[in-house]
């Protein structure tokens, strides 16, 4: 078998059927991405009446998860797919579309030799796959990686370049398109902190395969915020049910939450944004 043998079939977790006017969909390669990242848009989108689908394109084979997390699974495949399923009720997702490509892990590891490996498939073979789902629901909203994935695990980046394509491919046109962000000053903080302690923040985490130096030069403008307080307790909640991920661990005091956790920020891709940030209402 080649590697462009493996053709996956999408398979679909529906939660109610598509009714909304206004649909938004989510586009990343891992169990805990939709979360992790973008709890409190998902959320406010749907106290909004915005219908909201995850496309998640690996099932998380090649998470690092504690052993006891396996008891009650077959696999860690098996286990990330039961926390999948668990945060969607959390975030109260119409439908989770997993694409099933094998995850793959941090450049240089064998997994990405896996001939099932996301980073394998062809990209057009992804692409036509996303565009499929795009006509499909017809999103006004899209949300996805920007061109590094954030920290630049090779999963993102891959599913950065297929939701690109497919969004020229598609039909469907969608009239706003996002890339998730973060704010770098913190990061740009622990950068120094770091060269202060003699600690090499090129090579940073479990397995020093981070480089922090490039994530923060990566991180694309923040063009636009949500402002998710009024769903922080949600948000926690469906950061918990990824709880073999470190999803169930927040050490920031409540009376912090506001500051830490009240608002969420993208880069807005389509339509070119407009010189200053702006806020996302989905009730607007
Ligand atoms: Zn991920």
């Amino acid at each position: 078998m080649t590697a462009t043998d493996f053709r996956p079939q999408t398979e679909l977790y529906e939660r109610r059927p598509v009714t909304a006017p206004k649909r938004l969909l989510v586009v990343y390669a891992h169990p805990d991405d939709e979360a992790f990242g973008n709890a409190g848009i998902i959320l406010t989108a749907r106290a909004a009446g915005v219908e909201v689908h995850y496309v998640c394109a690996t099932r998380g084979e090649c998470g690092t998860v504690d052993e006891h997390f396996l008891a009650d699974h077959a696999d860690v495949r098996a286990l990330r797919t039961a926390e999948q399923l668990a945060a969607a009720e959390a975030l109260d997702l119409g439908a989770v579309h997993f694409l099933n490509y094998r995850d793959s892990n941090m450049p240089g590891t064998p997994d990405n030799l896996h001939p099932e490996a996301l980073v394998m498939a062809p990209v057009t073979d992804v692409a036509e796959r996303v565009a499929a789902i795009i006509d499909a629901f017809e999103p006004q909203y899209l949300i996805t990686f920007p061109p590094y994935g954030g920290y630049g695990h090779p999963d993102h980046i891959a599913i950065h370049h297929a939701t690109t394509l497919a969004l020229a491919q598609a039909n469907w046109r969608v009239s706003e398109v996002y890339y998730s962000t973060f704010s770098t000053s913190l990061l740009r903080v622990i950068i120094g902190v770091m060269r202060l302690l003699g600690k090499n923040p090129r090579a940073f985490g479990r397995n020093g395969d981070i480089d922090v130096v490039r994530v923060a030069e990566e991180a694309t403008p923040i063009t636009t915020s949500v402002d998710c307080r009024h769903v922080i307790p949600a948000k926690i909640a469906a950061w918990k049910c990824h709880a073999s991920q470190g999803g169930g661990m927040t050490r920031v005091p409540a009376f912090l939450w506001w500051w830490f956790y009240g608002s969420e920020t993208l880069t807005q891709v389509t339509p070119a944004p407009a010189g200053r940030r702006t806020r996302l209402r989905f009730d607007a």
